[in-house]
């Protein structure tokens, strides 16, 4: 069943993707990669929800949009604190994949930036914005991330998986 969020501050879509990471660290590796898609307009709040989503992953660097590069790579560190005690725990996931789809043209561009190789590792987690670009290429498997612009700071997450 699909969970549904409003947030009404930038701040709060961020901490929905923090602890929306949080719980994919603590659930394990599953047999392919962990791929999000992040549905929604110009400004409704996907890469303010990708930053939370790295920053959860325990990832440090600045996360923007990569319009122009399409494709973002950061190492996710081997060691996290994912709950609220103060050890950090092992982490069997090693990288973080953020990708922008609204500058290509063809479904098929994608796959010569290794997208397929990207999704069958098991150790991979993969966010994608504009992913309505790579409709002909869809894993099996995807969780679906809806933002929603609802006013001037009011978001509606819908996450189904
Ligand atoms: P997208 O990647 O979907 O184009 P961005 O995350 O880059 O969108 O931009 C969202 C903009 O809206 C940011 O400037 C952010 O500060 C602002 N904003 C205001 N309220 C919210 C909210 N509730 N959730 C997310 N972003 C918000
Ligand atoms: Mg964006």
């Amino acid at each position: 069943m699909a969970k549904k969020y409003i947030t009404r501050n930038a701040k709060q879509t961020k901490i929905i993707g923090e602890k929306f990471a949080k719980n994919i660290l603590k659930s394990g590796v599953k047999k392919s990669a962990v791929v999000l898609f992040l549905q929604g307009d110009l400004g409704a709040g996907k890469t303010t929800f990708a930053q939370g989503f790295a920053r959860g992953l325990g990832i440090k660097e600045k996360i923007t949009s990569p319009t122009f590069v399409i494709i973002k790579k950061f190492r996710i560190s081997k060691k996290i604190n994912i709950s609220h005690s103060l050890r950090s725990q092992e982490v069997c996931y090693r990288y973080f994949y953020h990708f922008d789809c609204y500058r290509l043209n063809k479904s098929k561009e994608i796959l010569d930036l290794g997208f397929e190789e990207i999704i069958s590792d098991s150790q991979n987690i993969v966010a994608v914005e504009w992913p309505e670009r790579i409709s002909k290429i869809l894993p099996r498997k995807i969780i679906k991330i809806k933002f929603n612009h609802l006013g001037k700071n009011q978001r509606r997450l819908t996450i189904s998986e």
